[in-house]
């Protein structure tokens, strides 16, 4: 069984006018998402700003409601469960954000923070050194000193912060951890050890990971599989390698020749697509494919006719009027 299979997934937000409060347009921020993530893998989910990345793994965790589709962690359909159901299913699913500061309460210790989890859900216990033990085994765990449990976290770094959320996401032992751009807010230099360490609990307790990110380049070492979105779709998914080596979709394309290569000749040899403009309003998408003002490679059907996924390879899909993808080397 899957530990994830999001099918059709759509969240509509009304958009509301007036004294009345009339609906006067829908937001269609997730329209028809698809995905899937087996135990211990990781879906690497990758989209600019407001492409509905953020609110898929809102719905997948159901901090916003499904306005239609399905969403089935480890077999159980999130959208049909009541209150109790609801909060024994959190259980298993956690979420790491992507500011590691605003996710903290200021007021809170470390202990407290990383001890709520087990609190909310009745998994304290009434032996308060067993649990600080817990709390100092899970510090230990993801790289800090237990000596720090007492500590507030205005006094440790961005890096040490993110590993006291990830402490916290741990403590009920989950098989699902939502990534929400976990290292976007670090330096460089502190990126890779997040990462790092991600994939190391990964390996220990066979967690499976949607991590999201706006950037190819950060999911790319840490995902089995990569979905890109754009304006609320899917628009291509595919074994990471396989994204890689053969990019499909024109905007996939794009945001994969915003990372440098490191080899010179190759560097040279390849065609760069620069993006322009920003992503188009989700109130207003663009008719046909919603790509279609920014794509270098649009015809007169991309204006009229919104491409659906289809099959490129061997578990690889996007949704372009294209038969081919165009050619990513650069002209002689
Ligand atoms: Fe570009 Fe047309 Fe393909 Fe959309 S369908 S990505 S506009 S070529």
């Amino acid at each position: 069984m899957s530990l994830l299979e999001v099918e059709d997934l759509q969240v509509h937000f009304p958009v509301r006018r007036g004294l009345l409060q009339r609906t006067v347009a829908t937001v269609k921020a997730v329209d028809g998402v698809r995905l899937k993530l087996e135990p211990g893998q990781t879906l690497g989910l990758v989209g600019e700003s407001g492409c509905g990345k953020s609110t898929t793994a809102r719905a997948i965790l159901r901090l916003v409601d499904p306005t239609g589709g399905k969403v089935l962690v480890d077999g159980q359909d999130v959208a049909a469960l009541n209150g109790a159901e609801l909060r024994a299913a959190r259980q298993k699913m956690q979420m790491i954000f992507q500011d590691p500061y605003a996710s903290l309460n200021p007021r809170m210790t470390v202990l407290d923070i990383i001890a709520e989890p087990l609190r909310t859900h009745g998994r304290a216990g009434k032996d308060k050194k067993a649990l600080v033990r817990k709390v100092g085994a899970l510090m230990e765990r993801t790289g800090l000193s237990p000596s720090y449990m007492r500590r507030y976290p205005h006094e440790f770094s961005g890096g040490q912060r993110q590993r006291v959320g990830i402490a916290r996401a741990l403590a009920l032992e989950p098989k699902l951890i939502i990534a929400d751009e976990p290292v976007s807010a670090l330096d460089m230099s502190i990126r890779a050890q997040i990462i790092n360490l991600l994939v190391d609990l990964q390996k220990e307790q066979g967690i499976g990971y949607v991590f999201i990110a706006h950037d190819l380049a950060v999911v790319r070492h840490i995902s089995d599989e990569i979905a890109v979105m754009y304006l609320g779709r899917v628009v291509e998914r595919a074994p990471a390698v396989a994204l890689f080596a053969s990019p499909q979709h024109p905007y996939t394309q794009a945001l994969l020749s915003a990372i440098p290569v490191p080899d010179p000749k190759r560097e040279r040899k390849r065609r760069r697509l620069v993006l322009t403009g920003d992503v188009p309003s989700p109130l207003a998408p663009p008719s046909g494919c919603t790509f279609h003002p920014r794509c270098p490679h649009a015809f007169d059907r991309c204006r009229q006719e919104a491409p659906e996924l289809t099959v490129r390879g061997d578990g690889h899909e996007a949704s372009c009027h294209l038969e081919e993808a165009p050619s990513l080397e650069a002209d002689a």
